[in-house]
């Protein structure tokens, strides 16, 4: 099981999709969404959105 790299919390696919995206595929430490957010100090609300944007665009990472 995965857990958040900054704050322990089990991590969802999604979130492990999303560090890879954000951070880069190779990224062995995995963030959640609020910890994502505050590193790139945007809203988790948009984080979500990307990651749907994601999974429209066929990212191989969210299948
Ligand atoms: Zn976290």
């Amino acid at each position: 099981m995965n857990e958040c790299a900054e704050c322990g919390r089990p991590l969802t696919k999604d979130e492990i999709a999303l560090t890879k995206k954000l951070i880069n595929r190779g990224a062995e430490k995995f963030f959640c969404l609020t910890c994502l957010a505050k590193s790139f100090s945007v809203s988790e609300e948009l984080l979500k959105e990307k990651i749907e944007q994601f999974k429209r665009m066929g990212c191989t990472l969210f299948l």
